[in-house]
């Protein structure tokens, strides 16, 4: 694919694994200005900044950032702000699985961690940039939700929540910003091969693998080529949506 012309700046929350890494390559590669977030993986941000500089011109940029936190998250986008005077597009990507655990078993402490950080780090940063995008006319954000939360999945209620939650509170605020020329829509998953879902047991995967029509796992580029879809060619009438890309097992 050719690069194009009109290089914008894009957030990627989450950018150093899985789906928001190959987000961040995909974003890249045609000549867009990425800022990605992690919150360990020093070393895999590095490593995803030197490949981005091998691929192309256009500036990268790591930053350390707990999504979870507001202030941090606030002060994220005043540094982005500093450096690039705008943001084009948000993806909200960064997101935990959980431990598995049937409900009954699970820690209330833990069960409210995964649905808290899920979905508190979706609204911190709508919460930070939309007064940006508000005074820019413009923007898009991009929510990846799961297909869990259409249908709920055992061992992940919290997560199913999360994402059940994530889906409502993009639909709300579309209503509210779309008037200021920015949309908000979901990608929703199914199976996809990153570390995430690499713990979970071989009889899960053959029985998901057997109901599902495509007969494989996605990549994280394939959901990487949805959300470039959303960011660079979707006509800004399309909002509200939720895309879901998952082999045909949801169908
Ligand atoms: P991974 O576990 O492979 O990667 C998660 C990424 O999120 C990492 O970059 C991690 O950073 C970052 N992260 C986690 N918590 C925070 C935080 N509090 N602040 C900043 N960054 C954080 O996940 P996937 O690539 O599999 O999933 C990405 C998204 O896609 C998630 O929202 C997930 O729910 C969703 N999804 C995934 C599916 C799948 O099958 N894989 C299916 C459906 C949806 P670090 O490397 O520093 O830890």
């Amino acid at each position: 694919m050719q690069p194009i012309t009109d290089s914008k700046v894009v957030l990627v929350t989450g950018g150093t694994r899985g789906i928001g890494r190959a987000i961040c390559l995909k974003l890249a590669s045609l000549g867009h200005t990425v800022v990605f977030t992690y919150i360990t993986n020093e070393a895999l941000a590095q490593s995803l900044v030197e490949e981005i500089n091998a691929m192309t011109h256009a500036p990268v940029m790591a930053y350390r950032c707990d999504m979870t936190k507001l202030p941090e998250v606030q002060k994220l986008f005043k540094e982005i702000k500093a450096a690039f005077k705008r943001v084009d597009a948000v993806v909200n990507n960064a997101g935990i699985l959980g431990d598995g655990k049937p409900f009954m078993m699970s820690p209330d402490a833990d069960w409210w961690h995964v649905f808290q950080t899920n979905v508190s780090s979706v609204t911190n940063t709508c919460r930070a940039v939309l007064a940006t995008m508000i005074s820019q006319r413009k923007g898009r954000i991009i929510n990846i939700t799961s297909l869990s939360g259409q249908k709920g999945n055992p061992g992940q209620s919290a997560y199913s929540a999360s994402k059940s939650a994530i889906v409502t509170f993009s639909r709300s605020l579309y209503k509210e910003v779309g008037q200021f020329g920015i949309t908000v829509n979901c990608v929703s998953p199914g199976l996809i091969e990153t570390d995430m879902t690499k713990e979970l047991s071989e009889d899960y995967f053959s029985s998901r693998m057997s109901k599902t029509p495509l007969k494989r796992k996605g990549t994280p580029e394939e959901v990487a080529n949805v959300v470039s879809y959303l960011i660079c060619e979707a006509p800004t009438y399309m909002i509200g949506q939720e895309l879901t890309i998952d082999g045909g097992i949801g169908g």
